[in-house]
This record gives structure tokens, C-alpha cells and sequence, in this order.
């Protein structure tokens, strides 16, 4: 569980920015090159149809229309590696991270030159990869990951699946979009996003861990500590969507792991009853994360070497693929929690 967490940890930036210095840049970020031929350069030409003579939009287009091969082959070229900035060019809220100092993408990428930047390196690109390559395996093959025969609780593996997939969904449109032109605004909806995927982990993912854990007490002990989880859950959510700072929202994070604990420490206690599963993965899927999310908060390694870790394995690469570790195990303890808890329910149907 706890996937993720550390996304949360990431960035406290206030929103109160405006674009720094560099409006110079702001002509065109994919390409130097003065040739008209990009799908953006044909939309200006339409932009210069409207607005100004059309003497001038002629001219455009019949250059548009005349590069030769060879011209639009050296376009194409120039398009694929768009120049990437330094920190000082980016605006305030992209500055989140002072010790990654360069490979920023421009920061006022239209919703198409988003979805391209994905296909070029920039220091995003490894944060992008590393949930988005899960994101679509989990997608494509989880379901056949669970052993359906083996479970009567369908309910709660449709939870997990929802709760593996998706922390790496709202971090994926986080990061590839957090630099679209629309600015600051949308930024902090963005990272809004990736916090209630970080939730929906942390509450609906975490159903079937803490369900197995209680599954042999009383019930009035499983209504309370349910009760009291949601309820704490429901209140970091609001925590999240009211952003009301960046700390309210780890504590209420930081209960959810408590309560977590709790229920871990009766599962423990429940053993000696009957033979639960596996205690490893149980372990591992909150340790991973925690892992991430303390390397992510102290910015270890980038911090010793500023600039050094721009592009890979700065500490949010790290977080990423921390979680990404975590939730393997979170799925491995899922699925034996779920099988465990189905041969339970089916011994009980017998007495
Ligand atoms: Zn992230």
C-alpha cells in the first residue's frame, strides 16, 4: 500500500507564479527553424488568415507549400528534438525541484506538443515511462494476474485492480502535462489529480489488506476500525481537494499507514488462529513506498550533485519506481489475502 505516497511529498510550490524571464522563447518551442511547415505553423497560418491581409497569409503559404524534400525532411528532424530549457526559464510552480536544473520542456506546450513530448527526452520523460509502462501492463494483463476460480470477493479485486491503476494514471497526465500552456491554474488541478489517485490506493486499494486482517475478530471490532478508516480516509480526500496545504494532506496519509500498522499488528495476532498468508509482501508494499517517499522529500541523490541527475535517477525517478515495486508486492499479498479469505468464508460455510 502507501503507493505512491511520496507523490504527495513532491511539490509544495505555491501557486503564486507568473512566467519568469524568458518570453523571448516563446515564439516556437518545437523547432529553431524559421521554415513554415509544422502543424502549429499551419495553424498560425490560419491565426495570420484572420487577423492580418491576406497578402501576408499568401506569402506563408506558398512557402509552406514549396519547401522542397529535403526542407521538410530537415523540418521533421528539427521538430523531433524541440530545445530544452534551463530551471531559471521555466515559471515558479515548474521550479519544484531546484536541484534539477535543466532538460525542462517549454512551458507552454499546446495539449499536442504534450502528447509529443513523449516521444523525446526531457527530464519528465523517466517519471512518464516508469508509471506509464505499468499503467498499460496492469491494464492489459492484471485481470488475468487474479485467480478468479480460487476467490469468492470479486468485489474487493476489482478495488485492488482500481487501486493499482490508479496512482500511475493521475501521475501520468500529471506528468505529461504540467507544462501546457495554460499555466499555473492548471498545474495545481493536475497535481490534485495525482494526489486522489495516491488516495484511491490508500483507501480503496488498501480494502483487502485490512479486511483480511480483521476477518477473524469480532465484529463490532471490524465495524469500528472500518468505520474509523473510512472516516479518516474521507477526511484526507477532502484534505485534497480543498488543497489546504501539503501537510494536512501527509497527516492525514500518515493515519491512514498508522491505522494500517494496527490492523498488521492484529493480523499478527490473528495467526496463531489460522494460517494466514504470506507476511512478506504485507510488509514489503508499505516499505517500498515509505522508502520513496523519505528519498523523495530529502531530494537524495540530486541534491549532492546539482544538475548530475536532471534526465535519470534523481530522487522522483527513484519514488516512481519505489512505488512501482510496492504495488507488486501489494498485488502478490492481495491475491493471497483474497484466496486466504475465500478458503476461510468456505470453512466457516462447512461448520
Ligand atoms: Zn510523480
Amino acid at each position: 500500500m502507501l503507493e505512491n505516497l511520496a507523490c504527495s511529498f513532491e511539490q509544495s510550490s505555491s501557486p503564486s507564479s507568473s512566467p519568469s524571464s524568458s518570453d523571448s522563447t516563446d515564439t516556437t518551442c518545437l523547432s529553431s527553424n524559421n521554415n513554415v511547415s509544422t502543424v502549429d505553423s499551419i495553424k498560425d497560418n490560419n491565426n495570420l488568415l484572420n487577423h492580418h491581409n491576406h497578402h501576408h497569409h499568401h506569402h506563408l503559404l506558398t512557402k509552406c507549400t514549396s519547401l522542397t524534400i529535403r526542407e521538410w525532411q530537415i523540418t521533421i528532424k528539427e521538430w523531433k528534438v524541440p530545445k530544452l530549457y534551463k530551471i531559471t526559464d521555466v515559471p515558479e510552480h515548474l521550479r519544484f525541484n531546484p536541484f534539477v536544473t535543466n532538460g525542462y520542456r517549454f512551458y507552454k506546450l499546446s495539449f499536442w506538443q504534450s502528447i509529443y513530448s513523449l516521444f523525446y527526452l526531457h527530464n519528465e520523460t523517466l517519471n512518464i515511462l516508469t508509471h506509464g509502462a505499468p499503467f498499460i501492463y496492469f491494464l492489459l494483463f492484471m485481470p488475468r494476474h487474479i485467480p478468479w476460480d480460487l476467490i469468492d470477493y470479486h468485489f474487493l479485486a476489482y478495488l485492488h485492480i482500481t487501486g493499482c491503476v490508479a496512482p500511475w494514471l493521475g501521475s501520468c497526465v500529471y506528468h505529461t502535462f504540467m507544462n501546457h500552456r495554460s499555466g499555473v491554474d492548471l498545474y495545481q488541478k493536475l497535481l490534485k489529480w495525482d494526489v486522489i489517485g495516491i488516495w484511491i490506493t490508500q483507501s480503496l486499494g488498501a480494502s483487502t489488506t485490512i479486511y483480511t486482517s480483521l476477518i477473524l475478530y469480532p465484529f463490532w471490532l471490524q465495524f469500528i476500525f472500518i468505520f474509523l478508516y473510512s472516516l479518516i480516509a474521507i477526511r484526507a480526500l477532502q484534505h485534497t481537494l480543498l488543497a489546504s496545504g501539503v501537510w494536512k494532506r501527509r497527516l492525514g496519509f500518515a493515519i491512514l499507514v498508522g491505522m494500517r500498522v494496527l490492523a498488521f499488528i492484529l493480523r499478527l495476532n490473528a495467526i496463531e488462529i489460522g494460517q494466514a498468508s504470506p507476511l512478506i509482501h504485507t510488509i514489503m508494499q508499505e516499505i517500498w513506498p515509505i522508502i520513496g517517499a523519505l528519498i523523495s522529500a530529502a531530494r537524495i541523490p540530486e541534491r549532492w550533485y546539482p544538475g548530475y541527475f536532471d534526465l535519470a535517477l534523481n530522487s522522483h525517478n527513484l519514488l516512481h519506481i519505489f512505488a512501482v515495486i510496492g504495488a507488486i508486492h501489494m498485488h502478490l499479498a492481495t491475491c493471497s489475502d483474497l484466496i486466504w479469505l475465500s478458503n476461510i468464508s468456505k470453512l466457516h460455510a462447512h461448520n
